[in-house]
């Protein structure tokens, strides 16, 4: 893990949200900035003495993966609250909410059997049941993208091992833009304040997805292989028991992409039949998991907050270092630096490193629900879950009216090389556990008149003329 890119999460924490009293710290060259010398003290503590790598290498390795419900996340709940100790943080506790069922990956086999025999590599999606026993059945192309098609299939299905997507190619490796995320158009902002929430783009295909696995329960569908997507025999993975954790109603595995365009060509040409023998299990009675929650106090206004969060949890494929174990990890830096330098921020910074994140932001939404009475006091939540490569800047979802205030905390960080932030808004990480982000300053109607792009068109003259004329209170 670079050190840009805790530095950057550390500075843009401290000083945009909680803002901080740079006590001794030497003048840095841009006297026009009152946070500069608190900047070059945290870029210097991280720079020589981080302890970022170190401790990513003792999670991902030692600890493993971390599915929710797991002894491995407890476990990781558990050393990261002792290291929250060790750096000197106060209020260190593990903040407990309940899933139904905990799951426990069994084995997965399966292979082609007729008209020749072929080894699969499957993996159990999470919370899926498993077979009990060796299932044989034909491979089965549910072609249906609308609740209408569905009927093409009725009766047709019972015992089948089914696919339902189409394959898209693996190689050449499909071209990546990776500025993509910064030059896409502007969404339709995040709901103000006392208004409903903006539907989610997905929620159509969420609602195609519940019907289908319906008709596939109704239908009595023996498995459901899922592909991966991927080149070079790797798996995916995500989980069918939902926010609830409930215990999944039809076997259902990953293939790799390899194994599902094989079956997807041979099922064009003839029946094609296969054997799978899928074992997992589950725990028999609700459990508590937990978050880790640790604090700087204020020194001025210590009942109002910011959050520094991440994900610690993962699923189980991997080690979880990438999601979220960098973020993670991240966010214990961060602490340790601002614990270490003694730096005062006015506001309290609570650093929270939630669970549940992959089953749905489970552990942050029921965060928002155990504090919900302490909502107006959160002054702003940065959450880190972007995974591996450089930080390139903040993307501030949407939310226009922050490009100044950020601006103003990303400028003095220069030999970290940021981009401007950018309006990027992504759907999926604990952020959207809670609807708050730094308090706006300017309307939604100036915001969509302005930004038509998502992109700040202010220019660099006038930013930094208004930065010397209004420097962040
Ligand atoms: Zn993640």
């Amino acid at each position: 893990m670079n050190s840009r890119r805790v530095a950057m999460l550390v500075c843009v924490a401290v000083l945009v949200l909680a803002g901080v009293r740079a006590g001794s710290a030497k003048p840095a060259p841009d006297d026009t900035n009152p946070f500069a010398a608190a900047d070059a003290q945290i870029l210097s503590e991280i720079h020589d003495h981080s302890q970022a790598m170190d401790n990513l290498e003792y999670l991902s390795d030692e600890i493993g993966p971390r599915l929710t419900g797991s002894p491995q996340l407890k476990q990781a709940n558990d050393w990261t609250a002792a290291k929250f100790r060790e750096y000197g943080l106060t209020n260190v506790k593990l903040e407990p909410w309940t899933i139904a069922h905990s799951w426990m990956r069994g084995t997965a086999h399966a292979r082609i059997v007729s008209p020749a025999m072929h080894p699969l590599t499957i993996a159990s999606a999470g919370w899926s049941p498993g077979t009990n026993g060796v299932v044989r059945g034909p491979v089965v192309y549910f072609d249906a993208k609308t609740k209408e098609d569905f009927e093409n299939f009725r009766g047709k299905l019972k015992g089948a091992i089914v696919i339902y997507q189409e394959p898209e190619s693996l190689s050449p490796p499909r071209p990546e833009n990776s500025n993509r995320e910064l030059i896409r158009p502007m969404q339709v902002p995040p709901p103000v304040k006392g208004q409903p929430p903006v539907p989610s783009p997905f929620a159509a295909l969420q609602e195609v997805a519940r019907a289908r696995n319906e008709f596939f329960k109704q239908e009595g569908v023996a498995v459901v292989l899922r592909d991966s997507n991927k080149p070079h025999g790797l798996l995916n993975m995500t989980g069918i028991g939902g926010e609830k954790f409930d215990i999944g109603v039809i076997p259902t595995a990953f293939i790799t992409g390899e194994g599902y365009r094989m079956l997807f060509r041979m099922q064009k040409h003839g029946k094609v039949e296969v054997e799978i023998e899928m074992t997992n299990s589950f725990g028999d009675k609700p459990m508590d998991v937990y978050n880790t929650v640790a604090e700087i106090r204020g020194s001025e206004k210590p009942d109002e907050v910011v959050i520094l969060g991440a994900h610690l949890d993962s699923w189980d494929l991997g080690t979880g270092s990438t999601d979220n174990g960098t973020g993670s990890m991240a966010v214990l830096e961060a602490a340790r630096a601002l614990a270490k330098l003694g730096l005062k921020p006015k506001r309290t910074i609570r650093f929270v490193l939630f669970t549940g994140e992959e089953e749905g932001l489970v552990g942050s939404k029921r965060y928002v629900e155990a504090h919900k009475n302490d909502l107006e006091k959160i002054s702003g939540v940065l959450v880190h879950d972007t995974g591996t490569g450089r930080v390139l800047t903040l993307g501030l979802h949407d939310n226009y009216q922050d490009r100044e205030i950020v601006d103003q905390v990303l400028a003095p960080l220069s030999e970290l090389k940021l981009l401007e932030p950018s309006m990027v808004r992504t759907f999926g990480t604990d952020h959207k556990g809670r609807r708050c982000w730094l308090r706006g300053r300017t309307t939604r109607r100036s915001c969509r008149r302005c930004c038509r792009d998502g992109r700040c068109h202010i220019s660099r003259r006038k930013r930094s003329q208004k930065r010397r004329r209004n420097p962040i209170p």
